[in-house]
């Protein structure tokens, strides 16, 4: 005989109240941290910039035409008044003009603005003050004696030779002059280049130590969202645990609700009918001896009336337990309804069934329920029985099983009536 199925524990529906899932709050928006990223992210683009421009501006000083142009030029600029003065001493005391004019067409080219050769470094030595009015007053000069050496006439070129010979030291003064501011110029553009070069490096530094503080912030936070995200992902996997199993738990209560009755812990007449048909369809396909049972306390109505529904409740769990002690645990047991109740035997004939009914209803009448005034309770039941017959239905089997149980009652009650035949024709034939 089929056990009756483990009641669901004493917190029955509804989850369990310990680990009962809680979906998981809100994650809260953190506004406050989002802003601080994008500052983050902003100060960093920022630093980026500031770095490019310093980068810039110092590539673009570095490429700067500086005073290294007009320091060269200069320096050729005394070179070749050097080289003048030399040929106009050796014109003036009587040599070749032929060297002095030359020099003296190139010097006035040199210094004259413009010309492609010096143009670079003029520019440059024309943007300090002192240089340039030394220039000019030089080109002026030079201008004078040019012109007068291109009359080309031979007198004339000698006494301009002799007119540079005699101012040879002034000349010489004024070019070592321009090469002496240029000299000053430069070393002061130098120092401010390399001034600013510092500045530009420590501004690098700042940037750069700003970028590693930042590229850190941004590591630790990613490390603290991946913790977040793990932690996150914990939480739920545990939950999805935690609800799969109260979805299972809550689905096994309502199996066993919708098959239980209740007050017995049998199978409900849904149920039972269910597992019988299931074994009528196993008799069909291997034939096997089935009987069937149905089974009516007498007089329960009485029971009732006397002693109240809770006692009648009792009574009714006490031939439970009796019917489901005496018959086999392969046999199918369920409540009809009421005081009635049906079961399947499954490999019994009618002699093995109608022992068993009969050790049924003798256990029944030798039952005695404890009241707590006056004697002891005792009951009896009526059993129908009747026997499967191949191509019987269930509702027919049952049907007959009724029909015998309505022979019982209308003779004395507490006896067991078998469908179709006389219970004594059976016991005659054992
Ligand atoms: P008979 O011998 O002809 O079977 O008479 P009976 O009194 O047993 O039959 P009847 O059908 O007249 O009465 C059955 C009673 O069982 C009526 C109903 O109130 C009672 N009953 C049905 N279900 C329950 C239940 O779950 N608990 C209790 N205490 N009584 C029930
Ligand atoms: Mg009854
Ligand atoms: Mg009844």
């Amino acid at each position: 005989m089929t056990p009756p199925p483990s009641p669901p524990p004493a917190q029955t529906p509804g989850l369990p109240q310990d680990d009962a899932w809680h979906p998981p709050a809100d994650v809260p928006r953190r506004r406050g941290l989002a802003i601080a990223l994008a500052a983050l992210l902003a100060a960093m683009v920022l630093l980026i910039i500031m770095a490019g421009a310093t980068l810039y501006d110092q590539a673009r000083t570095a490429s700067q035409p500086n005073g290294d142009d007009a320091a060269f030029y200069s320096y050729r600029l005394v070179s070749q008044v050097n080289g003048l003065v030399s040929a106009a001493n050796r014109a003036a005391g009587g040599a070749d003009t032929r060297d002095f004019t030359q020099r003296l067409q190139a010097l006035s080219t040199f210094v004259n603005p413009g010309t492609a050769e010096s143009a670079a470094g003029l520019a440059l030595l024309r943007a300090i003050p002192a240089a340039d009015h030394d220039l000019i007053g030089l080109d002026d000069q030079l201008r004078t004696w040019h012109d007068t050496a291109e009359m080309r006439d031979p007198v004339h070129i000698r006494q301009a030779a002799v007119e540079v010979s005699d101012r040879a030291e002034e000349l010489r003064a004024v070019a070592d002059r321009i090469a002496n501011t240029v000299q000053l110029e430069q070393s002061t553009i130098t120092h401010g280049n390399r001034a600013q070069l510092a500045q530009g490096f420590r501004n690098l530094e700042w940037t750069l130590a700003g970028l590693i503080a930042g590229t850190v912030i941004l590591a630790i936070w990613l490390l603290v969202l991946n913790r977040h995200a793990r932690h996150f992902n914990q939480r739920m996997a545990q939950a999805n645990a935690r609800l799969e199993s109260a979805v299972a738990h809550r689905t096994r209560q309502l199996v066993w609700l919708a098959n239980t009755d209740p007050l017995t812990g049998l199978k409900n007449r849904r149920a039972f009918m269910e597992t019988a048909e299931a074994q009528i369809l196993q008799c069909r396909r291997y034939p096997h001896p089935l009987a069937a049972l149905l089974i009516d306390i007498d007089h329960f109505k009485s029971i009732n009336d006397r002693y109240g529904h809770h006692v009648g409740d009792q009574a009714i769990r006490r031939v439970t337990d009796t019917i489901t002690n005496t018959l086999r645990d392969s046999d199918i047991i369920g409540r009809f309804g009421g005081e009635e109740f049906a079961a399947l035997m499954p490999h019994t004939d009618l002699p093995a069934a109608l022992v068993a009914a009969e050790r049924l209803r003798q256990a029944v009448a030798g039952m005695k329920i404890g009241l707590l005034e006056g004697g002891p309770l005792s009951m009896t039941i009526s059993i129908g029985l009747a026997l499967h017959e191949p191509g019987l239905s269930l509702d027919t089997l049952l049907m007959r099983a009724d029909m015998a149980l309505y022979r019982a009652k209308s003779g004395s009650r507490n006896r067991v009536e078998i469908y179709g035949r006389e219970r004594e024709e059976v016991a005659q034939q054992q």
